[in-house]
């Protein structure tokens, strides 16, 4: 059993900087993650970033050194997937390689007992489903962009970028310095939408010119407003991807592609905060201005309190972390009100639009991880009867993909969480503890 004064699950920007805080505040401090480093979605570790688009790499290279020099242990490969009683949680790495455990392949489980937890458990993308949704060469905009941060070439590919979200800009501005030709960008929000959001930009004009950078990285490629797919298309022979329409809802058309990375905004990660009991308001960890929870030893930081990008997740991490060790936010209180604003901008401008709920075809899957059609779920009463009637939600994933599709198609709440957060082997039943090691030893 590991113990620690404060222990940070999430190691991306929010979890660095909350665990950064607490460590030189004098706690001792615990950093797990279950990717192999720190960084999170937007700070991946991988290529290096296309030239002239590294600009985020100055903000990760100083929060990562000021982690390494605050004292702050880290786990990195581990997966929370339980909190059995008050004050500890379980968390399983499946690869015995980097758990060093007795028997390499083996996973290995570590118990972990804290004073105070910060959840900085970030935030995955939502996908709706439509015809073809399913269909090999079709990925979330962010997966695409982790996969070629990864190592997989999209030079020359004809790509494009749908959904919606500021996601679509950034990821296909990178897509294009890593050689893609990304054929257009289909946001569904419209320009009603659009214009108010980037006139309420004014007052932060480094987000203004990121967003110019981004367009221009695009070059000619058209950034369609108030557009989105209504099928993707596979040669019938070979099954791989062949094009996309798009609709404006008056003109539908086939753009031809060999990729498409289509995504709706993000679903926040609030399952392990609704394991513990923590209040979720509006599908949102609730949270005070110290990010203090319901639960009074447990503070949220991030994505999980509401979709607000890098500068949010930074800040609240950081009121997070010396509210954990006792210590005044004050100065920070003026920054964390604006980044809550931009949050509350970004939820009004990239709603989505009731057309896409009516995507779906009675055979398109909606629970792919349990080959679930739409059919099958249209007559169901909520999420639970789903789940005992068809299975919806009861694959590897969880329900993490189809809860928040049946949320926008149908009005479903997930209403419980139950333990394990994920699929673990029997074995997670019997675990017998492991020593963290130091991030500078870690890196
Ligand atoms: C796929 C994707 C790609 C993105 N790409 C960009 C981009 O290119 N540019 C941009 O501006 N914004 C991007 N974003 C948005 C970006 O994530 C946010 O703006 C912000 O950086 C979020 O920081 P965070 O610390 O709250 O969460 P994250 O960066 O998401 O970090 C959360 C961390 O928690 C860990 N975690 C979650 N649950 C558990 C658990 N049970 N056990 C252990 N660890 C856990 C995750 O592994 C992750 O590392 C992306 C978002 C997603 C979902």
């Amino acid at each position: 059993m590991t113990q620690c004064d404060v222990l940070v699950v999430g190691a991306g920007p929010a979890g660095i900087a909350a665990a950064t805080a607490a460590a030189i505040s004098g706690r001792r401090v615990l950093l797990l993650d279950e990717n192999p480093a720190p960084g999170g979605q937007i700070w991946r570790v991988g290529q290096p970033m296309p030239k002239g688009q590294a600009e985020g790499q100055t903000a990760k290279n100083q929060a990562i050194a000021r982690l390494c020099a605050c004292g702050a242990s880290c786990l990195f490969g581990y997966s929370v997937y339980d909190a059995p009683s008050a004050g500890e949680l379980r968390a399983i790495c499946e690869s015995g390689e980097a758990a060093a455990g007795p028997v390499p392949g083996d996973p290995h489980i570590v118990g972990l007992r804290y004073e105070k937890l910060i959840l900085a458990t970030g935030a995955r993308e939502r996908f709706l489903p439509f015809p073809g949704w399913t269909l090999p060469g079709v990925f979330g905009p962010g997966g695409l962009q982790a996969l070629v941060k990864g190592g997989f070439n999209v030079a020359g590919q004809r790509i494009v970028v749908a959904g919606s979200g500021p996601l679509l800009l950034a990821v296909a501005a990178h897509l294009r310095g890593y050689g893609a030709n990304v054929v257009c960008v289909a946001e569904q929000a419209p320009l009603a939408k659009m214009l108010p959001f980037a006139a309420s930009l004014w007052s932060h004009p480094a987000r203004i010119l990121q967003g110019i950078q981004y367009r221009a990285a695009l070059g000619t490629a058209p950034f369609h407003l108030g557009c989105w797919p209504v099928a993707a298309l596979a040669d019938e022979v070979s099954g791989k991807l062949t094009g996309v329409r798009l609709t404006n809802g008056k003109r539908t058309w086939t753009q031809h592609c060999d990729l498409l990375a289509c995504g709706f905004h993000l679903v926040p990660n609030i399952e392990l905060a609704s394991l513990l009991g923590c209040a979720i308001q509006d599908g949102f960890v609730k949270v005070d201005h110290q990010q203090r929870t319901s639960l009074a030893h447990v503070y949220c930081a991030g994505e999980p309190t509401g979709i607000g990008g890098l500068g949010a997740a930074l800040v609240q991490g950081e009121i997070a972390g010396l509210a954990s060790a006792g210590k005044p936010t004050d100065s920070l209180q003026g920054r964390r009100l604006a980044e809550r604003k931009f949050a509350l901008k970004l939820e009004a401008a990239f709603r989505i639009r009731p057309e896409l709920r009516s995507l779906a075809r009675p055979d398109t899957l909606v629970c792919r991880c349990e080959d679930i059609p739409y059919a099958a779920l249209e007559k169901r009463s909520g999420w639970i009867d789903a789940k005992l009637q068809t299975r919806c939600g009861m694959g590897p994933c969880q329900g993490r993909i189809c809860g928040a599709a049946t949320e926008t198609l149908f009005g479903w709440k997930q209403t419980s969480v139950r333990p394990p957060l994920m699929p673990v082997p029997v074995s997670a039943l019997v675990y017998p503890g492991l020593q963290p090691v130091s991030l500078k030893e870690h890196l």
